[in-house]
């Protein structure tokens, strides 16, 4: 068998290291291209020494050689784990060369998803979700008709704050927020996860992904973490992906297809998960994903950039100290007020508006702290 040759886009991150794990179980399986992180130099050196790369780039200092590599390397798959807007340039290059992009990326599809996806089209390339809720959406849609599909729920953990009541949020710290209660994960995600922007970000993902009308798309807190979407059909079926919360499964998926991989997770014991909890979201204490909420609603992608440009400058601000718990949803909501944005359909649209965005969210930040 010929082996898959990938490229990975965030190495050294929460993604990167376990999509690591995987090939370190399936050598036989893949040729790494090149790893690409942002800083952590040392450990994408010692990556680099264990899977023999020659090719490894560090985007601190802008996106040049990470789009050299991407455009020149032999590839088949490149999968983007970078963190942020910044996966919107690797993840437009993959496709734009016709190669399939896994990607764990939510923010680039979020800023970009249409332009990415139309373009992804032209090209042949596959776009294969990374993130939990969407591989499992993507499985549970596999040979159905989308015509078919009456709705489609995406669980959510409910984050560190999900037992905390509505009246102690003004005084929760960083250290608490980046406490999640199932997952491990990148300090931006865990944050995201706290507010349930990562849910809303999501949304809007799901509605990208997989084309489907903001208006069937649904939330449900499940607390366990052990169903990761569902979606439901015309005839009353539903049907719903199910395993440990371990991103190694969706990365594996994502990674191996058409087959799956064993990928180090041990298998679901229902007997030890013993039973699935579900409640509806409280919209007052998650302030953020009511926002996005609205912001897919209008479903033009201004909003979905400026709204995803200042989630990423609250929470930096966040875990700085320089923007409490509650004012991160602030922060978003003055940024979206004072964007009167509708639909763009060029990259260079989307990178002026988030940058114009991120200037508004920083000043808000700085009128906050007076
Ligand atoms: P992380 O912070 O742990 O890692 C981010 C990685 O991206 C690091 O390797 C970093 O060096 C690299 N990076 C940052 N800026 C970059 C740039 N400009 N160019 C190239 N590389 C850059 O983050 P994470 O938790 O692994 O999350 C990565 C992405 O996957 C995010 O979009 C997140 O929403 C998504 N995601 C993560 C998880 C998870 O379990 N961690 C689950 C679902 C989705
Ligand atoms: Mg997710």
């Amino acid at each position: 068998m010929t082996k898959k040759r990938i490229g990975i886009v965030g190495s050294t991150g929460s993604i990167g290291r376990q999509a690591l794990d995987v090939i370190r179980l399936n050598r036989e399986l893949f040729d790494i291209s090149f790893l690409c992180a942002n800083s952590s130099e040392e450990l994408l050196k010692e990556q680099a020494a264990e899977f023999g790369v020659d090719a490894v780039c560090l985007a601190a200092g802008g996106a040049q050689s990470l789009v050299k590599l991407i455009r020149e390397q032999e590839l088949d798959l490149v999968l983007v784990a970078a963190v942020g807007a910044a996966g919107i340039v690797p993840a437009w290059e993959t496709v734009n060369r016709g190669i399939d992009l896994a990607l764990a990326n939510k923010e680039s599809i979020v800023a970009a998803g249409r332009i990415i996806l139309d373009r992804a089209k032209e090209t042949g390339a596959s776009v294969i979700p990374v993130d939990s809720e969407h591989s499992a959406i993507h499985q549970c849609l596999m040979g159905q008709r989308i015509e078919d599909v009456q709705k489609v729920i995406l669980t959510a953990s409910g984050g560190a704050f999900r037992n905390t009541p509505n009246d102690a949020l003004g005084h929760v710290g960083v250290s608490e927020a980046l406490n999640h209660p199932n997952w491990s994960m990148g300090s931006k995600i865990t944050v995201d996860s706290a507010t349930m922007m990562n849910k809303g970000l999501e949304l809007i993902e799901a509605r990208f992904l997989f084309d489907i009308d903001p208006s069937i798309l649904d939330v449900v807190i499940h607390p366990q973490s052990i169903i990761h979407s569902a979606v439901q059909f015309i005839d009353g079926s539903t049907l719903a992906q199910l395993g440990w919360p371990d991103m190694r499964t969706p990365i594996s998926f994502a990674m191996g297809l058409p087959s799956r991989l064993e990928c180090g997770v041990k298998p679901l014991d229902l007997f030890e998960v013993g039973r699935l909890d579900f409640r509806k979201p409280d919209y007052d204490k998650y302030r953020c994903l009511a926002l996005a909420l609205e912001v897919l609603k209008k479903d033009n992608n201004g909003p979905m950039i400026v709204m995803n440009a200042a989630n990423e400058i609250a929470v930096e601000q966040f875990l700085l100290g320089n923007v409490s718990y509650l004012g991160i949803a602030e922060v978003i909501e003055e940024t979206l007020s004072i964007f009167d944005t509708g639909d763009f359909s060029t990259l260079e649209e989307v990178f002026e508006t988030d940058k114009k965005a991120r200037e508004t969210a920083r000043y808000s930040v700085k009128r906050m702290n007076g």
